[in-house]
């Protein structure tokens, strides 16, 4: 493989605190690129403010993120960890993304119109273009892998959509067609506790990564299941599957196999599952949680870090430009 094909790329929005959903879903797998391949993860900053966050709250959660990434195994030294607005090569080639973005394309995009039914006040144009943008930030290091969740499917093909129309414009081959990646075939949906739906920062319905012991025992004994079972080996409600999912997760496979046991047996005490999952979502989650308590408040290590992570992400952003420009025809006179 060349360099470029082992290049990968994700990022996260800075909309609030990581949760059990985020690592599975994505952290887990950042952690074992790393080891394999060239990485890129950011913060991505610049997503987030289509919601206008305000700043204090914006520094905040960036500066949180960080700590949280690096708290559940992302090394700086293996990887180049940055933050989004860092790189201002993005959004250079953001404006020259949109150039050959078409908005009928950009309007059919189905979170683009989920937005328009959920949010009707605040339809900005960075959320009809919010595709080129995560465009730009996977092409400016012409990555070619992408870890990211099913939701975000269509803007990878939008992504490569524009990779393909800038080398067929420019009569160039600048940028490789980038794909998602994933780790077999079971990409992990982590439910809520709340009995439907995914986990989700805005959902409001996580275990945070940094929730301590007592948070983590109130949130898993208050989780929503049913009655219980009253016939052998019946399918188990969806609240109760999804206790299930998130313990197949965290737990040991004989402490899982004991419960279903009990399910399919109708012997099941829901009391005792839940104390056996929050006690193993603590074990998880305790190591990250202290590592985080050690590392966000040392502005010196978090701002060294950003530092080298915006060096390395801007050198290879500049390189990309340099190519960009030359294609167009932007050159220096
Ligand atoms: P928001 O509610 O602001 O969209 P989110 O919780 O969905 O936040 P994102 O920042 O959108 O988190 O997603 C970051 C990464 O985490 C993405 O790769 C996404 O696919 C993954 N992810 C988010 N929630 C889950 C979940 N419940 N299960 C598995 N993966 C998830
Ligand atoms: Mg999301």
């Amino acid at each position: 493989m060349t360099p470029q094909q082992e290049t990968v790329l994700s990022g996260i929005r800075s909309t609030g605190s990581l949760h059990l959903g985020n690592y599975f879903g994505a952290l887990r797998n950042f952690v074992r690129l790393q080891e394999t391949h060239h990485c890129y993860y950011f913060i991505a900053d610049y997503h987030s403010l289509t919601t206008h966050p305000a700043p204090e709250d914006l520094h905040n959660n960036v500066r949180r993120i960080i700590a949280e990434y690096i708290a559940s195994g992302i090394d700086p030294e293996k990887c180049t960890l940055y933050v989004q607005s860092d790189v201002p090569e993005i959004c250079e080639l953001y404006l020259l993304l949109c150039m050959i973005a078409y908005t009928g394309e950009l309007e059919r995009t189905t979170t683009f119109k989920d937005k328009i039914r959920k949010q009707p006040g605040n339809i900005n144009a960075g959320l009809l273009t919010y595709p080129v943008l995560m465009a730009s930030d996977i092409l400016i290091h012409r990555a070619r892998w992408v870890p990211v969740g099913k939701d975000q499917e269509q803007h990878l093909e939008l992504a490569r959509v524009f990779a393909r129309r800038f080398n067929n414009t420019y009569n160039c081959e600048v940028f490789p067609e980038p794909e998602a990646f994933n780790f077999g075939a079971n990409l992990v949906k982590v439910p809520g506790l709340d009995g439907t739906g995914k986990m989700g920062k805005s959902e409001g319905n996580g275990v945070y990564l940094t929730d301590t012991p007592e948070i983590i025992r109130k949130k898993v004994m208050k989780a929503v299941t049913d009655a219980g079972p009253t016939e052998p080996n019946q399918e188990p409600p969806e609240p109760v599957k999804n206790l299930f999912t998130i313990m197949d997760l965290v737990s040991q496979p004989q402490t899982v196999a004991y419960f279903r046991e009990q399910y399919a047996s109708c012997s099941i005490r829901y009391g005792d599952m839940k104390k056996q999952l929050a006690g193993d979502v603590m074990n998880y989650l305790t190591p990250i949680r202290e590592k985080f308590n050690q590392i966000v408040n040392d502005k010196a290590y978090l701002g060294k870090v950003a530092a080298e992570g915006r060096e390395k992400a801007r050198a290879s952003a500049a390189k990309t430009m340099t190519e960009v420009r030359k294609a167009i025809g932007i050159n220096r006179l």
